[in-house]
């Protein structure tokens, strides 16, 4: 039997990630055919109920660090911007998250999963503002336009018909013709719905 170990991550934390691009749209997601964590008996087979605060805590990290691709360090980064933003941190720190240049790009359907526009950045594949950008982390601003550096690539090779199907968040705009991606404004966290919970992020850096 094939360990899937991305898949695995997902039945541990009891929700869809999205590791594994297209798979994760279709009805051989995991999460769809075993919604339980992974090992153990088949009794020891449920989530949770009682967790401590610490326990909470540590999950949400995790959880949001495997969802934005993101390291100890840098979620830590992200904590710190945000605290010192005006207004409330655990919804500053959602915006900035979101507006992580790697986030807008699966956004925008330019990739398949969160974890290849990650990849992409890091190897140069777009531009930001007409420039050559390699830093999946840059927080965008409102009137960023992000663009596909070179759309011979292969990792681009069915973009025309995946794009179709696109539907970005009411913050972008999606030239599906150009494969041109806009910022148009900061996102509205309340009508994402975003399954994190961000405040307990903040509390658990706030130590
Ligand atoms: Fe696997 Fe589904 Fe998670 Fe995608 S969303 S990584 S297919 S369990």
């Amino acid at each position: 039997m094939i360990i899937d170990a991305k898949c695995k991550k997902c039945r541990a934390y009891g929700q869809k990630l999205f590791l594994k691009g297209e798979r994760c749209f279709s009805s051989k997601c995991a999460m769809n055919k075993r919604p339980f964590p992974p090992g153990g008996t088949k009794a020891r087979r449920q989530y949770k109920k009682n967790m401590s605060i610490f326990h909470i805590q540590l999950f949400e990290k995790q959880k949001i660090k495997l969802w934005y691709c993101l390291s100890e360090k840098q979620l830590k980064r992200f904590y710190n911007i945000s605290i010192k933003q005006k207004g409330s941190a655990p919804e500053n720190l959602a915006k900035n998250l979101e507006k992580r240049m790697d986030n807008v790009i699966f956004h925008l359907g330019f990739t398949k999963s969160k974890y290849s526009a990650h990849q992409a950045v890091n190897h140069g594949m777009f531009l930001l503002n007409n420039k050559k950008h390699n830093i999946g982390s840059t927080i965008l601003k409102p009137g960023d336009v992000i663009t596909i550096r070179n759309k011979n690539h292969k990792l681009f090779k069915d973009i025309e018909q995946t794009i179709k199907d696109v539907t970005v968040p009411a913050w972008l705009e999606l030239d599906k013709k150009e494969l041109k991606g806009t910022v148009k404004s900061d996102p509205n966290i309340s009508e994402l719905n975003l399954p994190y919970d961000f405040h307990s992020i903040i509390e658990a850096y706030s130590k």
